[in-house]
C-alpha cells in the first residue's frame, strides 16, 4: 500500500519535511526520477517535478507562493546586501525526483477526513502535515500601511529597501506592534543594521527599538548583554516590554502601548501575526494556533501533524525550529510506513544567527523543554559565523532545491 502524504505549505517547515520523506520515496520508486503530470489524487493543475509515488510513500507538496524566501534574506535586501531576485528560490526550480511540488493556493482543510481543498483540485491524504507558517497582517495596526513600513513580509521588506535607499537620515523606529511574532532577534538585527546601514552613508542616525521582550534574546543573558552592549556603543535606544499600538501618519508619531509618543522619520515595524485564514476555518486552531504534542507534533486529529510557525508548540516562531520539528515529524512518517514504532521525538533545540552589523554574526544554541526555563549559549559575534551563516543558506537550497546558491559578497 502506499501513503499519501500531502505537506501543507512550502516554507521551512514543509520543505525540510517534503524533502526528507521524498528522499524515501525516490528510492523506493524506480520510476521517481522520470515521470510527471496526474496525481494519485486525480489532479494534475500546477503540478511540478516528477511522480512520487512509490510502493511505500508518495510525497504531495503543495504552496501558492512563487518561491520561497529566507527570513533573513528579507535583511538583506532591505540594507542593500542582495537583490530581490538573488534571494527568492523559486519552485519552479525546484529538482526533486521524491516530491511532486503543486502551486496552488488551499482553500479548506478537513482534518477529520484528512482532504484538502485547492485552486488545483482536492488532495487527499492518509497523512497530513500543516506548515503553513503564520499569516501577517499590517492593517491590524491603525496607520502602519499608511505612515509605515512593515517589514516581515517579502513585499514589505522589498518596499522597505527602496524606503531605505530613498532615506536621508533622522529618528528611525525600529517596533514590534503585537505578540506572538517570528524570529525575535530579528528586530534587534533590524535597529543595529538601520544604524549600520546610515551611519556608513554618512546620515543623520536616531535608532530607537520598541520591543515586548524584557531582554533582547530571553533564553540567552550572554546573548541579551552582547546586543544590549552593542545598542549602548551606537546609541541605539533601548525601549523594552512596550509595543506600537498605532502611528499617526499627519504627525509622524508612534502611539505606544503606554500610552506615550514616540516621534520617528522611518518607521520600521513588525505587524500582527495569525494563523492562515484556513487554519483558522478548519478547526484546527485552539486560541490562535494549532496545539501540538511537543513530543511528536501530532494534532488532536489522528494522521495530522502541525510544524513551524502555525503551532504553539512552545518554541519561538523561528525557522530553524521548524525545521527540527519537521525532521521528527518526518522520521515518524517513515517509521509509519514501515510499520515500525516512531520513536523519534521533538527535543526543542535550535541554533539561531544574530546580525551585528560590521560583518559581525553570532550563534545562539537554544533548547526550549516544556515546563523548565529555555537555555541559550553564546557564540561570537564574529566574521568567521557570517560564512557559517552563509553556509546555512547554502547547504539548505542545495538540499531542498537541488541546485547551488551563492550569497552576494557583503
Ligand atoms: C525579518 C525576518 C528574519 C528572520 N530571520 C530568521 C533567522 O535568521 N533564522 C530563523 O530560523 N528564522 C528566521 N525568521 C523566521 C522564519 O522566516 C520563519 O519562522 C519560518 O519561515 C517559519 O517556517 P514555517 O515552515 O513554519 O512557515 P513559512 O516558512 O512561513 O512557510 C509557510 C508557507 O505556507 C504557504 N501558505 C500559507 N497559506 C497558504 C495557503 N492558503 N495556500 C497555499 N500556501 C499557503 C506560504 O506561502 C509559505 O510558503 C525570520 C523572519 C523574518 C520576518
Amino acid at each position: 500500500m502506499t501513503t499519501r502524504v500531502v505537506v501543507l505549505g512550502a516554507g521551512f517547515g514543509g520543505l525540510e519535511l517534503a524533502t526528507i520523506v521524498g528522499a524515501h520515496a525516490a528510492a523506493s520508486s524506480p520510476g521517481a526520477s522520470s515521470a510527471n503530470g496526474s496525481s494519485a489524487n486525480g489532479s494534475s493543475a500546477g503540478a511540478s517535478s516528477a511522480d512520487a509515488s512509490s510502493a511505500g510513500v508518495e510525497v504531495t507538496l503543495i504552496d501558492q507562493a512563487e518561491g520561497f524566501v529566507f527570513g533573513f534574506s528579507k535583511l538583506d535586501v532591505m540594507f542593500g546586501r542582495a537583490a530581490p531576485d538573488q534571494v527568492l528560490h523559486r519552485y519552479a526550480d525546484l529538482v526533486n525526483p521524491g516530491v511532486r511540488f503543486v502551486n496552488a493556493r488551499i482553500t479548506a482543510i478537513d482534518p477529520v477526513t484528512k482532504r484538502v481543498e485547492t485552486s488545483a483540485g482536492p488532495f487527499d491524504a492518509d497523512i497530513l502535515v500543516v506548515a503553513l507558517g503564520a499569516d501577517l497582517d499590517p492593517a491590524a495596526t491603525p496607520g502602519l500601511l499608511e505612515g509605515g513600513n512593515e517589514f516581515y513580509t517579502v513585499a514589505g521588506a522589498f518596499a522597505a529597501a527602496d524606503a531605505l535607499a530613498a532615506f536621508e537620515g533622522g529618528r528611525v523606529v525600529v517596533a514590534v506592534t503585537s505578540t506572538p511574532f517570528k524570529c525575535p532577534p530579528a528586530p534587534s538585527e533590524t535597529a543595529l543594521l538601520a544604524h549600520e546601514f546610515l551611519t556608513s552613508r554618512g546620515l543623520p542616525c536616531d535608532v530607537t527599538l520598541v520591543m515586548p521582550l524584557g531582554k533582547p534574546i530571553p533564553p540567552s543573558p550572554d546573548a541579551s548583554s552582547a546586543v544590549l552592549k552593542a545598542f549602548a556603543e551606537r546609541g541605539i535606544n533601548w525601549m523594552p516590554e512596550r509595543l506600537v499600538r498605532s502611528l499617526d501618519p499627519d504627525r509622524k508619531v508612534a502611539v505606544l502601548s503606554d500610552g506615550s509618543e514616540l516621534p520617528y522619520d522611518l518607521f520600521l515595524g513588525v505587524p500582527a501575526h495569525r494563523v492562515p485564514a484556513v487554519v483558522a476555518e478548519s478547526g484546527l486552531a485552539v486560541d490562535g494556533w494549532i496545539p501540538v504534542d511537543p513530543l511528536t507534533l501530532e494534532t488532536s486529529f489522528p494522521g495530522v501533524y502541525a510544524v513551524g510557525d502555525v503551532t504553539s508548540v512552545g518554541t519561538p516562531k523561528a525557522g530553524v525550529f521548524a525545521e527540527g520539528q519537521a525532521a521528527v515529524v518526518a522520521a515518524r512518517v517513515l517509521a509509519a510506513v514501515r510499520d515500525e514504532p516512531g520513536a523519534t521525538e521533538y527535543d526543542g533545540r535550535g541554533v539561531c544567527y544574530l546580525e551585528f552589523g560590521h560583518d559581525e554574526v553570532a550563534k545562539v544554541d537554544v533548547k526550549f523543554v516544556s515546563g523548565r526555563p529555555p537555555v541559550g549559549a553564546l557564540i561570537g559575534p564574529s566574521p568567521t559565523l557570517a560564512a557559517d551563516k552563509q553556509a546555512f543558506g547554502r547547504d539548505r537550497i542545495q538540499r531542498w532545491f537541488g541546485r547551488s546558491w551563492s550569497l552576494p559578497e557583503s
